[in-house]
């Protein structure tokens, strides 16, 4: 089952989506997702308040949400406003199937249907070659020839 990594992936480029409309100066904002035209007031967790002041994310990331930050802490990405996050954030599920290597890194993840996402070369030789030419409809069958693969080359996998 999906569950978020916290890799910061997802909420890089949110701030094209979602503004702050208004700022009620208690850790509570009016915000507007620019495309749906959906206004919403989310508030910014206590125990994250000292966090949520901090900007430099913004200087790598210009797009980020403007609820997302980086705890160098524990080197972990934070949605600040988890709690009453819009509604597209809580149905987000980023992964299907998650890619660890035999030392339990995350290496890769299987999106949306079929489509895989890595930085591995290793990985992206295997799906080019074994899962990208396997021709099957259906897609239970499908999973379960590409878990096996992706298994015999050594991966573990997690859904
Ligand atoms: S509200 Fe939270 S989950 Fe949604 S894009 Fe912003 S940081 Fe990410």
């Amino acid at each position: 089952m999906f569950e978020c990594q916290q890799c910061g992936e997802c909420c890089s480029h949110l701030g094209l989506v979602f503004e702050i409309i208004e700022d009620y100066g208690d850790y509570s904002n009016l915000i507007r997702n620019q495309y749906t035209g959906l206004r919403q007031i989310v508030s910014v967790s206590e125990s994250l308040h000292m966090l949520y002041d901090l900007h430099d994310i913004f200087l790598e990331r210009p797009e980020a949400c403007p609820f997302f930050r980086f705890n160098t802490n524990d080197g972990l990405y934070y949605c600040t406003v988890h709690l009453t996050r819009p509604e597209i954030c809580q149905d987000y599920g980023c992964w299907r199937f998650l890619i660890l290597d035999n030392q339990g890194n995350r290496v890769g993840r299987v999106m949306e249907r079929r489509h895989l996402h890595t930085e591995s070369e290793s990985l992206e030789k295997i799906w080019e070659h074994c899962i990208r030419t396997l021709h099957e409809d259906d897609d239970e069958i499908w999973d379960r020839k590409m878990c096996s693969i992706i298994h015999t080359a050594g991966f573990k996998i997690r859904d």
